[in-house]
């Protein structure tokens, strides 16, 4: 896809540029970086229950591993094209350097909508998936995760296809179920992590979090997590939405009602609660709020909507939810854009105390998964507003400026350039 004519590759590179150019990087380093190291595109034929059959294309796209193995999620969206899964790999090579894990940059993804398809098919795109990117992955090679439409079930097939050629081998991917070698925290990890995010621009700007109202676009892992967290912190959750639509209640939704229903497999409007209003997905976005929280696809805020958002801060729970062109709308009206490679690392930072656990054999206790996310997102957030300040720059542009800089050190160290 590709929008105000940029694909989506070309809109993160974008952001790239903003920040190279306050750090003066060189050419050379700029070419490496702007570029993916390795593109997988795979055929995968799909019988349907029904005995039809068909044929689906998926991608595994490795961008850069100067410092580590390569991570990044699965998503299984009609969107996820080559383009799309290159901009997506792209951040996370810069979001797992500005949290400081020792991991590359990489994102899979099948050009599919998953929602209409049977548990069995679903189970047979995934083993045909990894049988064909089998070769480019590992557990110190390229560690799969859950992203759109894709969870723990996912990664428990994903670890099986993976094991009968490899042996037992959950550090494979991280996301799994809890029984297959998961972590205590790990799902809530990514919504969990952009309340704590939130909470330390809080702390640095001044702000209350009781006193804030939250709307979050998306229901799903993420957006139904940083609700839920954000309410129990106190913060007033008036609106929230899934791909059907939205509700909003100005005195504050019962986020945990809602969580349950959407995690037993129901849907946002099959609640019913007094004085909640049907809204839609572009309501949402610019209806009354202090925080909007989208936590759904991205490019969601462009050049048409940006001007209308009425939220002074957004919190990009969801990977490129914004734009460059509404970006620089937005920070003209002054409202402050927490970026995706910081706002939701706690995910990639959670998939990293997975694997960890799974190469050690050994087990920690929520609460100190808990602690370490909470830690280390607090430390980055405090870096990134540092490195803001010191530049005199957008915390987007520092969050990128951080992490080129520690790729850009260990490309020059591996001899790349
Ligand atoms: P998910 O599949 O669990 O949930 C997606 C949610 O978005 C669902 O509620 C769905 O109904 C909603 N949605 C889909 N299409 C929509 C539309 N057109 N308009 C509004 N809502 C729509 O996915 P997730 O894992 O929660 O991921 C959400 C976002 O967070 C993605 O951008 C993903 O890349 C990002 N992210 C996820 C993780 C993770 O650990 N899962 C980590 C970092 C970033």
């Amino acid at each position: 896809m590709a929008k105000e004519g940029l694909t989506a590759f070309e809109a993160v590179n974008r952001y790239f540029e903003e920040a190279a150019r306050l750090i003066d990087l060189d050419e050379h380093m700029y070419s490496v970086l702007t570029s993916t190291y390795r593109e997988i595109s795979v055929q995968i034929p799909v019988r349907r229950d029904d005995g039809d059959l068909v044929v689906v294309r998926g991608y595994r796209v490795q961008h850069n591993g100067a410092r580590g193995p390569y991570k990044g999620g699965v998503r299984y969206h009609p969107t996820a094209d080559l383009e799309e899964v290159r901009a997506l790999a792209s951040l996370m090579t810069w979001k797992t350097a500005l949290l400081g894990l020792p991991f590359g940059g990489a994102k899979g993804g099948i050009e599919v909508d998953p929602t209409e398809m049977s548990a069995a098919e679903l189970q047979r795109m995934t083993r045909r998936f990894t049988n064909g990117i089998g070769h480019v992955i590992g557990p110190y090679r390229d560690i799969p995760a859950p992203d759109m439409n894709t969870n723990a079930q996912t990664m428990a097939w994903m670890m099986d296809a993976y094991s009968a050629t490899h042996g037992y081998s959950p550090a494979i991917v991280t996301g799994k179920p809890l029984d297959l070698g998961g972590a205590p925290g790990r799902e809530a990890a990514t919504g969990r992590g952009v309340v704590y995010v939130l909470q330390a621009h809080c702390e640095a700007r001044g702000l209350d979090l009781t006193r804030l109202r939250l709307a979050v676009q998306g229901f799903g892992n993420v957006g139904s997590w940083a609700a839920v967290e954000a309410a129990a912190r106190g913060a007033t959750v008036v609106a929230v939405s899934d791909r059907f639509g939205g509700v909003r209640h100005d005195g504050g939704l019962d986020v945990e009602l809602l969580a349950r229903t959407v995690w037993n497999g129901g849907r946002l409007e099959d609640t019913d609660q007094p004085g909640v209003d049907r809204i839609t997905n572009e309501e949402l976005l610019v209806g009354p709020c202090d925080v909007l929280v989208p936590a759904a696809l991205g490019e969601v805020i462009d050049a048409d909507n940006a001007g209308d958002v009425q939220a002074s801060v957004v919190v990009e729970a969801a990977n490129y939810p914004v734009t460059p062109h509404a970006d620089k709308i937005l920070g003209d009206r002054n409202v402050t854009v927490v970026p995706d490679v910081l706002a939701n690392a706690g995910g990639v930072t959670g998939s990293y105390f997975e694997w960890t656990q799974n190469i050690q054999q050994f087990t920690w206790k929520e609460s100190q998964f808990n602690e370490e996310l909470h830690d280390r997102l607090h430390t980055a957030y405090e870096a990134t507003a540092a490195a803001a300040a010191e530049l005199g720059c957008t915390l987007r542009q520092a969050a990128f400026a951080i992490g080129i800089r520690k790729v850009a050190h260990a490309a020059r160290l591996r001899g790349y350039v």
